[in-house]
């Protein structure tokens, strides 16, 4: 189900937050208000502000997707998607399009914490249930991934993310949707996506 935490006491980190801002551009003000309507970040002298090395209420960031989602559109969440990589931390194995897709999960955890530990130790390489996954699994001998991602953030939004990882190391990379399979946007855990190239 998008828009629906897996548990309470989940926080996201504010630079990860920040893709927010960043995919909206012009749009800044809108992005702010949108933040601010589900109380992520605060207005000052200098105007809207996030702490970058703040964490925040994934279930008031995930508020904020759902009103994107209603207010502005899926356009605008694949947009957000495609900002993540740039702005939230990501492990610094990443050298071609396997290890790309392979770290999102890594990422995702690195960027979360759990009752106030990080869901991921790059050290114990010890991670914490509770946010879901980014799946990764190679088709053997074919130029292929498929990622099931059953996790509470939007669609539209993972598959921004999954394109931008795949376009880094191969740039005529496709994702696409499997529409065969279940699908967050009809009340089911996770949605797939076939990545090609
Ligand atoms: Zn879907």
């Amino acid at each position: 189900m998008q828009f629906k935490a897996f548990e309470p006491d989940i926080e996201v980190n504010g630079q990860t937050v920040y893709s927010v801002v960043d995919a909206l551009g012009s749009f800044k003000k809108l992005a702010h208000e949108i933040l601010l309507s589900v109380g992520i970040g605060s207005m000052s002298d200098n105007g809207y502000e996030i702490k970058m090395d703040g964490w925040y209420s994934q279930e008031s960031w995930l508020k904020a997707f759902e009103r994107v989602a209603k207010d502005i559109g899926d356009l605008t969440l694949k947009q957000i998607g495609t900002r993540i990589p740039a702005n939230a931390i990501f492990p610094a194995w990443v050298k071609n399009i396997d290890s790309a897709i392979k770290s999102i999960d890594i990422a995702y955890h690195m960027n979360h914490r759990k009752k106030g530990v990080i869901m991921f130790d790059p050290n114990t390489g010890k991670m914490l249930e509770g946010i879901g996954h980014y799946g990764y699994e190679r088709i053997t001998n074919e130029n292929m991934i498929i990622s099931k991602c059953e996790n509470p953030y939007p669609d539209a939004f993972d598959h921004g993310i999954i394109t931008t990882m795949a376009k880094r190391f191969e740039l005529r990379a496709n994702v696409i949707h499997d529409d065969s399979k279940e699908c967050r946007k009809n009340g089911a855990e996770s949605c797939t996506y076939i990545v090609t190239w």
